[in-house]
Parts: structure tokens; sequence; C-alpha cells
């Protein structure tokens, strides 16, 4: 079996750990074979969240704290990420593909001269080889890639590598590294949230999501309330956001969000080949719409051919009346 000393960035998000950071753990392990995984936290009092990285599978946990670094640049986590590097001369490194991991990663693996694949979905190990598979061409083709010497560097699209079961009464180091964050040419002064953030989409395991058909901002009323009783949250097609119902923060597709939960419920939606491009991948599709030839349906598991103002109110009651 293979032994590899692996980091992993874990992430935090509006004072929580992302969940894609303990997928991120399990990628990192099944690198690692018998070696070494060590999660990083990098910011500024960040303690408090390495017993959950290690309940996740981390052997060890290594925090980078600074004031410069309480909001993430990419600038500052380079700095913080270079020295842990130099310090571990690890042989994996692994991130989420999140907007941070996509902007840190490159980077990093310039400066190492490393290999980097990004957006994989899946780890395999074949005898001391890791093999990646990642998709192309937005879904339409997967290939499967080795990092054949030198670091091996991937970042992990969420959704898809399942974590490691929570175990809490794992244990494992935690050590600080010192570190002077210095030069730094971008500063984040303030985060101001916009009113639709909520669930990150990306990391959503139940997805409502609206189109043109929804016909107004008001019309995203039921679907609001149907993501409400599943536990999901609300996406969109462009079609919806164009139209001024929603924000564009909102928007799936190759333009929009990557997504892929578990559960996919497209209301109005009429499946163009850019919307496609973000959601296909979803584990199990629901479609609802009144034109029985859209294009939604060719890669539905289950279509409803309906109102969605009729079927949308009819779903929200029945799942009311499971959970009785
Ligand atoms: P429409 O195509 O207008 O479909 C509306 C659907 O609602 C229809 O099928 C209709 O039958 C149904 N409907 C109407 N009323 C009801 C009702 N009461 N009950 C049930 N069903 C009803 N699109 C994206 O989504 N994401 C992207 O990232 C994206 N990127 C793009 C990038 C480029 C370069 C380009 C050119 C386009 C991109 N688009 C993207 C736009 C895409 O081509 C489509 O125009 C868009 O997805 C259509 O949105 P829609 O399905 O909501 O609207």
């Amino acid at each position: 079996m293979v032994n590899r000393n692996v980091l992993v960035l874990g992430e935090l998000k509006s004072g929580s750990l992302r969940s894609v950071s303990f997928e991120a753990i399990a990628a990192a392990q099944e690198i690692a074979g018998n070696g070494q995984v060590t999660a990083i936290l990098i910011g500024e009092e960040i303690q408090g969240y390495s017993d959950e990285m290690i309940a996740y599978g981390a052997d060890r946990v290594l925090t980078v704290e600074h004031k410069n670094l309480r909001n993430a640049t990419s600038d500052g986590y380079a700095q913080a990420l270079f020295k842990v590097m130099e310090e571990e001369q690890p042989d994996g490194l692994v991130f989420a593909h999140t907007a941070l991991g996509k902007d840190l990663a490159p980077r990093v693996a310039s400066r190492m001269d490393a290999g980097l694949v990004s957006d994989v979905t899946g780890i395999a190990r074949e005898e001391e080889t890791i093999v990646f598979t990642r998709p192309l061409f937005s879904g339409k083709a997967i290939e499967k890639k080795v990092i054949t010497e030198g670091l091996m560097m991937a970042t992990i699209r969420p959704n898809n590598i399942p974590p490691l079961d929570r175990d809490p009464s794992r244990s494992g180091k935690v050590e600080s590294i010192d570190i002077e964050i210095e030069n730094l040419r971008t500063m984040v002064k303030e985060i101001i949230h916009s009113k639709s953030d909520g669930v990150d989409l990306s990391e959503a395991k139940i997805i409502v999501a609206g189109g043109r058909g929804v016909k107004s901002a008001e019309g995203f009323g039921p679907l609001q309330e149907l993501a409400e009783v599943l536990g999901g949250t609300v996406g969109a097609s462009r079609g919806a956001c164009d139209a001024g119902f929603c924000d564009y923060s909102l928007q799936i597709g190759q333009t929009g969000k990557v997504v892929t939960p578990d559960l996919y419920i497209a209301c109005g939606i009429s499946g163009a080949i850019q919307h496609l491009a973000g959601m296909s991948n979803s584990k199990l599709i629901i479609a609802i719409n009144k034109d029985p030839e859209a294009n939604i349906f060719h890669i539905a598991d289950y279509g409803i051919v309906g109102d969605l103002f009729e079927v949308v109110p009819a779903l929200v009651e029945e799942v009311k009346q499971m959970k009785v």
C-alpha cells in the first residue's frame, strides 16, 4: 500500500466548515493510502474547527492564524500555504473545487511545479497509482487522469466523493504555524451578503429550480415552499434570471453554477443544452412542464406533464402529509 503525506485545505463559509471540506478529506485519505492526512485551516480564530476536521478523517490539523487572513484572499492564503508546504514537504494537496480552491490551486501548482487535476468527481487507487476522474465538455464525456511524478494536486467537485462517516471519538494532533502575512496586494474589508445568499447551490442536496415558466418573482413562492418542506434550496435557469424573476446568483448551467444534488426538481424549465450542462449529473431529476415535448423530459428520471402552479402546491401538501 502507498504511503503518502497529503494536505487538505479546510474551507469556512459564514462561520462553519463547508461540507465539501469533509469530502476533500475522504479524497485525501484515498491518495494517502497508509500515509497521513493533515488538514490545514487558515484564518483568524479558527482553532474551534479542528475537532470537526479530525472527526471526518483528518489525522492531524495545522492552523495558520493571522489578522490579515480573516477574509480569504488568494494573495494571503497563498502566502500561508507556501509556508506550510515549505515545512511539510507533502506528496499531495487537495482543495475543494470552490471559488477559493479554483483560485488557489493553480497558483500553488505553478509555484510548486506540480501536476494538478481540477474538478475531480472520482478517485480510485490502482496499486501505487491514483486515478482521477473528471468531467469534460460540460459533462458529455469523462476523462481519467494520473499524475506521474512529483507533488499530486487536485480540486474536488462538491457532492461527488462521499465523506467518511463522522466519528467524534477520533483524535489527532492540532498544531499551529506562525507566519507573518505581508505585502498583501488585496484585502477584503467587508463581506456584504446578497439577499439570496443561503445554502450554497453547489453543495445543496436538494434543489427546486424554476425557469421562465414560473412567470414572475412571486411565482417562485410555491417553489420556495417546496424547497423548504424538502429541506432544500431554490435555483433557477438563466431564462428566469434574465426575466428578472430572481437573482443571477441562483443561475444553474453552463454560465451559472454546476450542481450535483441528490434530487433536482426542474419546474417550468425547457431543458436547453446550456441549462443541462449545469445539472444533468444530478442523482435524481424530476421535471414538471406543461409541454410534453420539452427537452428536459429527455434527461429526467421522472416527468410530470402539467401546470407547475397546480403540481408544485400539490407536492408541498403531499410532503407535509408524509411528515405528519
Ligand atoms: P424557456 O426555454 O422559455 O422555457 C420555459 C418552459 O416553461 C417551457 O418549456 C414551457 O413549456 C414551460 N412552462 C411555461 N409555463 C408553465 C407552467 N405554468 N407549468 C409548467 N411549465 C410551464 N441557460 C441556463 O439555464 N443556464 C445557463 O448557464 C445558460 N448559459 C447560457 C450560455 C450561453 C452562451 C447561451 C447562448 C445561453 C445560455 N443559457 C443558459 C440560456 C439557454 O439557452 C435558455 O435560453 C434558457 O435555459 C431557457 O430558460 P428556461 O428553460 O427557463 O426558459
